[in-house]
């Protein structure tokens, strides 16, 4: 067994606390990483504090992990000690449904294995990327880029993937207006990818303060959904939306943006149902579509991608006794743009 000297949660209401934790010995296919930085994504805060179902604390959150190399096991054939790599939201999934032969491991049809607040294949809690080490399949670890400093790299394997995948899939590109709904984590890698991919993008915010940062970042338009006004002047405009936003939005207003075929993507995921007025869809034929991260191919992809146009996330370092307040002002919206953990500080 490895010990990892990790930051736990031990309930919804309670604060992160130093601790320490065990990683499996490597089998033949496993990659021992030394973790440098992590991301802190809003799904964090949603599992930490219980709002997504039950939970089994103590929890150590972190699915947006970027390290080095520091063991592999005998039959290890993608990495070697010294490589900079990454592991996103899941660590392991059967490998052989319809879906993990497709690439899609994320939707595996016995459920892929998340990161954190998962059970492995060994029947043990997996336990995320708030943490000096961990143990993981070599066919869930990425490589990152050399050109991507590894800081910036952590929040691509979530943030970067699950707004990539769906712009990817619903062709956002030259000749297509895409919307992104918040200017949080996700929604400032969305715009910054929807542009590199060709589209005119909008970002839809609450307010109009980061305006200059979304111009910057490569967004064509920069609206306040608190003016109503937006949502009359804006009608039936955008091919492509996608609804970051970690908190329930009035839907029937952004569906009236869409137009003839238009989809609108919901990548954010709020504890609470959203509802929907099927007269907003049905008039213009348009849908409502929901996406979960991506496969490790595109993952991969993704991060090609990203350094081939030089897409890095903008972050704020913390240091690991800085979670508590890294949390409380993710929640205030008052985040520009991923708060990322320093490891080294653990
Ligand atoms: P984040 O950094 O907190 O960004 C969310 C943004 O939503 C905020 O910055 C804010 O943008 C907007 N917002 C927040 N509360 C709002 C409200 N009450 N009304 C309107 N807008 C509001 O969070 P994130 O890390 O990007 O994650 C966003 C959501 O995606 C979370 O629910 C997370 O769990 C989910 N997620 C899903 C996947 C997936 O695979 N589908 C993967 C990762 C994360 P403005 O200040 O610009 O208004
Ligand atoms: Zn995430």
């Amino acid at each position: 067994m490895i010990t990892a000297k990790a930051r736990a949660v031990d309930g919804p209401d309670k604060q992160f606390h130093a601790t320490e934790i065990k990683r499996r010995d490597l089998d033949s296919h496993d990659v021992l990483i030394e973790i440098k930085y992590a991301g802190i994504c809003h799904s964090d805060i949603h599992t930490a504090h219980g709002e997504w179902g039950e939970v089994n604390y103590p929890l150590v959150p972190g699915h947006e992990i970027a390290g080095v190399v520091s063991a592999i096991g005998p039959n290890v054939t993608k990495y070697k000690v010294g490589d900079r790599v990454g592991v996103g939201c899941m660590v392991d999934s059967c490998g052989e449904c319809e879906n993990c032969r497709q690439g899609e491991e994320q939707y595996c049809l016995k459920g892929n294995i998340p990161t954190y607040a998962g059970v492995d294949k060994y029947g043990e809690p997996t336990q995320g990327g708030y943490s000096t080490h961990i143990v993981v399949t070599e066919d869930f670890v990425l490589r990152i880029p050399d050109n991507i400093e590894l800081d910036v790299a952590a929040p691509l394997l979530c943030a970067g993937i699950t707004t990539y995948s769906p712009l990817n899939h619903w062709k956002s590109g030259p000749g297509k207006k895409v919307a992104v709904v918040g200017m949080g984590g996700l929604g400032h890698m969305a715009v910054q990818i929807a542009h590199a991919m060709g589209a005119e993008v909008t970002v839809l915010s609450q307010t109009l303060n980061k305006k200059e940062d979304g111009l910057q970042l490569g967004a064509d338009n920069y609206y306040a959904t608190s003016n109503p006004e937006v949502f009359e002047n804006l009608a039936g405009s955008f091919d492509l939306i996608i609804n970051t936003v970690s908190a329930k939005l009035n839907m029937d207003d952004y569906f009236g943006l869409l137009t003839l075929d238009g989809v609108l993507v919901n990548v954010g995921a709020p504890a609470e149902p959203l509802s929907v007025n099927v007269f907003s869809l049905i008039g213009h034929r348009r849908s409502f579509a929901g996406s979960m991260i991506g496969g490790i191919r595109e993952t991969q992809e993704m991060l090609d991608f990203c350094a081939t146009h030089n897409i890095v996330p903008k972050i704020e370092v913390i240091s690991a006794d800085s979670i508590d307040e890294a949390y409380e002002r993710v929640l205030a919206s008052d985040v520009k743009y991923r708060f990322v953990i320093d490891v080294s500080t653990m």
